[in-house]
């Protein structure tokens, strides 16, 4: 068994700890929020009051952080994991950001003697708590090989995509394809709504099973029909990562206007104070756009219109 760390327990990181745990692995933890971490302390794990005390205490660190300036400030920052004395182990980020600077951590790392595989991951919390996760994987193969059995413990899917780096340039590809059809089932679940002729519920269960379906509609599209919108996955975080897609869009020159309309309502959540709501309440972008468009407020002008 190896003596693992663990760095951001939210709504991903806290089930991946406890799958590591319930593998049987030793588990040293540190997160921003201590009391984010009561519930993996009582199923066994050590508090760490540092990143550089995790990887002391460590073999190899998992980080499930926001975005990219927490990635760095837990590795390079005060009391960060380079600055460890002795760990010489291994780091994998499960967390979703940018590429090009995934590469260059990986190579300031690798001076260090530090391996390193970038290993963000779909399939959300449900994936996380059920240990299923596709994980997206960058790195050499010596350090693939190494984070390989941990990752098989929170994760059912995983490819190794290429060098550091690789495994955040799929994840981009991958938030592409969910947010645009995270925008086309909002804009389907609208227009069936406004129809009058028939329900978002009673559409979704018509279309699930057919061509149309996918997990996305399966969970979001629940999620819509419900109007719950706990996260699950916060609208600001999926916001994060439609401008890493942009981004990339734009170092590659590739066209994404599918995507943009998504960027757009994601970006809205966020300035409009809803950034903490799950990501399927785009469709509220949705139904505000559809009600400014039509004089008569939110009713649907009818089909005769
Ligand atoms: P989350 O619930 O916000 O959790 C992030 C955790 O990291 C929080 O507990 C936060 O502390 C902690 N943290 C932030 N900065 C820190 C720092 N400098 N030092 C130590 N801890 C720090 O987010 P999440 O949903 O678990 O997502 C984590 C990553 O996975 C993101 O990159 C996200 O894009 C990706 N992801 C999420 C999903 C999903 O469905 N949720 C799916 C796939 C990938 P506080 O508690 O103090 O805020």
């Amino acid at each position: 068994m190896t003596k693992v760390g663990y760095i951001g327990l939210g709504i991903m990181g806290r089930p991946c700890a406890l799958n590591l745990l319930a593998a049987g692995h030793e588990l040293t933890v540190s997160t921003r929020t201590r009391s984010k971490a009561e519930e993996v302390l009582e199923a066994g794990a050590t508090w760490a009051d540092s990143p550089a005390l995790v990887a002391e205490a460590s073999e190899a660190v998992f980080l499930n952080l926001p975005d990219t300036p927490d990635v760095e400030q837990v590795i390079f920052g005060e009391e960060g994991i380079a600055s460890a004395s002795g760990f010489g182990g291994l780091l994998i980020d499960m967390s979703t950001i940018d590429p090009g600077r995934t590469s260059e951590i990986a190579g300031e790392l690798a001076g260090q003697g530090i391996g390193f595989v970038d290993a963000p991951v779909s399939g959300g919390e449900k994936g996380a708590i059920e240990g299923n996760l596709s994980v997206m994987a960058g790195g050499s193969d010596t350090d693939f090989e190494r984070a390989l059995p941990l990752l098989a413990v929170v994760g059912e899917r995983i490819t190794h995509a290429g060098v550091a780096g690789a495994g955040q340039m799929v994840k981009a590809c991958n938030q592409l394809l969910v947010g645009s059809n995270l925008m086309a089932i909002a804009e389907a679940m609208v227009l069936a709504e406004r129809s009058g002729l028939v329900s978002p519920a009673v559409m979704r269960e018509a279309v699930t099973g057919g061509f149309a379906d996918s997990r996305c509609l399966q969970v979001h599209g629940q999620r819509m029909v419900e109007g719950t919108f706990r996260p699950g996955f916060k609208s600001e975080l999926h916001a994060k990562d439609a401008r890493i897609v942009k981004k990339m869009a734009g170092q590659t020159g590739t066209p994404i206007g599918a995507f943009d309309v998504a960027r757009d309502a994601l970006d809205q959540l966020v300035e409009s104070g809803r950034g903490e709501l799950d990501d399927s309440a785009v469709i509220e972008i949705v139904r505000e756009q559809a009600a400014e468009g039509n004089p008569a407020g939110t009713d649907s002008p009818g089909l005769d219109a």
